[in-house]
Order: C-alpha cells, then sequence, then structure tokens
C-alpha cells in the first residue's frame, strides 16, 4: 500500500467511496467523475501503477472481475454496449492500475475517445512493426 495514493486510501476504507464490488484481490467502485452514470473503476487492491506492473498472478482475477463487471454495469444500466479502458501513465490521473468500464449507449456523444486512425505508409513499415513487436515478446 502507498501512503499517498487515493485508491489505496478506498481499499483501506480511509476514504469513502461508492463500492459496488469487492473480492480478496480486488475493489471496484463508481468513478467520482463518470463519464455516464454507471462508470465504475476496477482496481487490484495490491498497488502498482501499470498493466505492465500487475504481478502475473493477478492478471487473471483483474480481468476476471472485469468480465463480471461489464456484464453487470451494461444490466444494470441498460446499456447497448460497454467502453474498457487503461490509461498506463500516458493520461493517467491516478497513479494506481484501475480498468475503465464505461456503459454506453449508441448516440451517447462521447466524443473524448475519438481517435483519427492512419495508415502505414507502406507494406514495408507494417513489416518492420510486427518485426519489433515480435522481437520484444
Ligand atoms: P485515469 O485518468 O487515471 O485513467 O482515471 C482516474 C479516474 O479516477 C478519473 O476518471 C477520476 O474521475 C477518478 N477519480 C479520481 N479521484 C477519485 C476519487 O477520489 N474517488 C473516485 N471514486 N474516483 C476518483
Ligand atoms: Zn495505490
Amino acid at each position: 500500500m502507498s501512503d499517498v495514493c487515493i485508491f489505496c486510501k478506498i481499499v483501506a476504507r480511509e476514504i469513502p467511496a461508492e463500492i459496488v464490488f469487492e473480492d480478496e484481490l480486488t475493489i471496484g467502485f463508481l468513478d467520482i467523475g463518470p463519464l455516464f452514470p454507471g462508470h465504475v473503476l476496477l482496481a487490484p487492491k495490491q498497488h502498482c501503477q501499470t498493466l505492465t506492473e500487475l504481478p502475473v498472478d493477478l492478471v487473471g482475477p483483474l480481468f476476471l472481475n472485469v468480465q463480471k463487471l461489464t456484464r453487470a454495469v451494461e444490466k444494470a444500466m441498460e446499456a447497448e454496449g460497454s467502453f474498457i479502458a487503461i490509461n498506463n501513465r500516458i493520461s493517467q490521473s491516478v497513479p494506481h492500475l484501475h480498468v475503465h468500464v464505461v456503459p454506453r449507449k449508441r448516440k451517447d456523444g462521447l466524443r473524448g475517445f475519438f481517435w483519427p486512425r492512419k495508415s502505414y505508409s507502406s507494406p514495408e513499415l507494417v513489416k518492420e512493426t510486427g518485426e519489433k513487436i515480435r522481437a520484444a515478446l
């Protein structure tokens, strides 16, 4: 646990949160500034900042609970779908790993996640990029 981390403080019940799910390893609570009502954050109770720092034995339990919460949020909010996201360092405002589970409806007006798509400039660059990632695995 980090003494200065707000999500560690939520785990320790030192600051209030609307907790919707908890098990031995993870905690899910309403985001205080939701994109839409029902926007939930699911975090491992153990402090780490990013997905790559998450101990491997917590990956399975965390993502099983992401699936469970996604199902519950979609049902409870009568959503047509959902957006599941993790900010790793860039755009991450709370440095304790958390998965956003956001209920979505068609034409819900969410524009913050509009990413302009680009093409690779050549087939060689596609191959080269693939090689780099395969080599890093
Ligand atoms: P990030 O920008 O790190 O991906 O997301 C952090 C999220 O945490 C934001 O959506 C923000 O609204 C939420 N948040 C920040 N502080 C608190 C808090 O004290 N309580 C709760 N429930 N959510 C918080
Ligand atoms: Zn923490």
